[in-house]
Formats: structure tokens, C-alpha cells, sequence
């Protein structure tokens, strides 16, 4: 039994797989408490993995974001592969400080304040913008950067930022200008 805040199906606004389709499975509890978290994710409850799958097949979509709350928490490489088994493209949003089963498609990481990244390699950064030094960040063994103003309200610093780092792309929490989930 997993304890799941919740699942729907929307757009993914954010980052490299901006605007696709995906089936986002929340679930429920973090190991960090950052301070500008905008995730609703104490609540849950249990659901067997046949019922997490069932709710899934609801929808069309191929990917499925596992999301959170902190999911690498909860998962391992026989959850990831029974939505491989239905031919599922398995996507991550970890704040990266616990390792990750070796199958997942995709991994995205939003590192945290106070949380230490243990991950070897990740397929997007995703790092929330508040003025910090982000050229340590560089060094990482990341495919794409991308940094996001914080809730929205520092967009013309977190502009600036890029023009000056151009190895970082802006990502922007397209969801919420839409008013989707
Ligand atoms: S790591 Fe993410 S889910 Fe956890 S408290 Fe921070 S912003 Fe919220």
C-alpha cells in the first residue's frame, strides 16, 4: 500500500515537458519543509498498486509523473515497472536527496535548501530561482537546466539570470497562467 495525495490528469507546466500530456500520480509526505512549498500533499490515502494502475488506465496519456510531496520516498523498480508494463514513459519530480530505482524514464530534480542531492545523473534540474549562486549547480550531471522564478514573483530577476548563465533555460509554472491543475 502506497499513500497517494492524489492522481489526475493534466498538462505538465513546467520544464523540459512543458505542455504534454501526463497522468500525475501525488504522493503524499516530504521529507523536507521548504518554506515556499505551494503543494498540498499531507493528505492521502492508501491504494494498493492495482488500484494506483487502474486509476492510471483512466486516461490516454503514455507519460506519468510520479510527484509529491518527496515520491522517491515511496517507489522502487517493481512500482516503476508495472507502468512499463502497460507501456508507460515514467517520470520523476525528486528533490533528489534519496537514490532512485534504476528504470525510470525520466528524471527530474528540484534541489532544496537543506537537502542534500544524492543522485548520480538526472535528466532536468529544476531549480527555483531566489537569487542564489547558480553556477554551482553547473557542475552537475544534468542534461538540461532550467531555473524558475520563485511562485511566480521574481520573474524579470530570474530573466536576468539566464541572459548571464545561458547554459539555464527559464522555465515558467505555465499551469498556473493556464488555471489547470
Ligand atoms: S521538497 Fe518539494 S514537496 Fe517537499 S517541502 Fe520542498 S517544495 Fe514541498
Amino acid at each position: 500500500m502506497r499513500k497517494i495525495n492524489e492522481i489526475f490528469y493534466s498538462l505538465q507546466g513546467e520544464g523540459y515537458h512543458v505542455g504534454t500530456p501526463a497522468v500525475f500520480v501525488r504522493f503524499s509526505g516530504c521529507n523536507l519543509r521548504c518554506p515556499f512549498c505551494d503543494t498540498q500533499h499531507e493528505n492521502g490515502v492508501f491504494m494498493t498498486d492495482e488500484a494506483i494502475l487502474e486509476e492510471v488506465l483512466k486516461y490516454p496519456a503514455e507519460m506519468v509523473i510520479l510527484t509529491g510531496g518527496e515520491p522517491s520516498m515511496f517507489i522502487d523498480e517493481a512500482f516503476v515497472e508495472m507502468f512499463h508494463g502497460v507501456g508507460k514513459f515514467v517520470c520523476i519530480e525528486t528533490n533528489g536527496t534519496f537514490a532512485l530505482p534504476d528504470n525510470l524514464d525520466w528524471i527530474t530534480c528540484s534541489p532544496k535548501e537543506g537537502g542534500k542531492v544524492v543522485l548520480p545523473g538526472m535528466d532536468e534540474l529544476k531549480l527555483v530561482y531566489q537569487g542564489q549562486d547558480i553556477t554551482p549547480f553547473e557542475s552537475m550531471p544534468v542534461r538540461h537546466f532550467f531555473l524558475q522564478p520563485c511562485s511566480g514573483e521574481n520573474i524579470p530577476e530570474t530573466i536576468q539570470a539566464v541572459l548571464e548563465h545561458p547554459k539555464w533555460r527559464l522555465s515558467i509554472q505555465t499551469h498556473k497562467i493556464l488555471q489547470i491543475k
